[in-house]
């Protein structure tokens, strides 16, 4: 055993599955046991698939294999987490939910089916952002009609920006074209995307919640839906 130029990616990956299985165990939506425990859960094989895929790339013949679960992992999140998010904030409009769903699953299909034969990084990111495209179009409609609490609503946004400065120093592999040499183990741009990606990940989570709590829950009593456009 020893500390290597994967270990810091392994490590950071590793800590984040712990958070999330944690969060699914607790189960922390209890009028929607379904949603949270396959969205959540779809966190937890995110964060598990880049782990297997770090510790296993080098070690085996299948290092096509491994980078396909680490990607399937990431589009896995916005597959799964998409039906709590259209519907916990659309719980004031429900008309919308299946136009919704109905928009985002054709693409998503299309995005990971093409992003599982993509050859390169850059292929791969396109498809990831038309997936996201069709996920900020949901997102702005929300905004339009207030569907949702601004909280909820910002923190979707902040976790785009995180995803999205995460994929770019991947890609840029910044700071260590700066310094080579100096960040070969640790706080190189891959490891700083890991972090990112927890990030971005954990703000998922917590906007989910707060539709959860604030917005369906609220629908169901009565309480959230008064002063709603449309
Ligand atoms: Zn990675």
């Amino acid at each position: 055993m020893r500390i290597h130029n994967e270990t810091a990616n392994i490590v950071t990956h590793l800590g984040a599955f712990g958070v999330f299985v944690y969060l699914l165990l607790s189960q922390l939506w209890p009028e929607a046991p379904w949603l949270y425990y396959t969205s959540v859960a779809s966190l937890v094989v995110c964060m598990l698939n880049s782990v297997l895929y770090h510790t296993f790339m080098n070690m085996t013949a299948h290092y096509d294999t491994w980078l396909l679960l680490d990607v399937l992992g990431i589009f896995g999140c916005f597959f799964v987490c998409e039906v709590a998010i259209v519907w916990f904030g659309f719980a004031c409009f429900p008309h919308l939910r299946s136009p919704s769903l109905l928009l985002y699953y054709p693409v998503a299909f299309f995005a990971i089916y093409k992003a599982g034969r993509a050859e390169t990084m850059a292929d791969r990111a396109k498809y990831m952002s038309v997936l996201g495209l069709t996920r900020g179009a949901i997102l702005l409609l929300r905004m339009y009609l207030a569907a949702g609490t601004p909280f909820a609503l910002r923190t979707y946004v902040a976790m785009d920006v995180v995803g999205l400065l995460g994929a770019v120093l991947n890609v840029s592999k910044v700071p260590e074209r700066w310094y080579p040499g100096v960040f070969d183990y640790a706080c190189n741009s891959h490891m700083l995307m890991h972090l990112c990606a927890f990030a971005a990940l954990a703000c998922c989570y917590i906007a989910m919640t707060d539709d959860y709590s604030s917005t369906y829950l609220g629908a169901l009593a009565g309480t959230a839906c008064v002063h709603v456009r449309g």
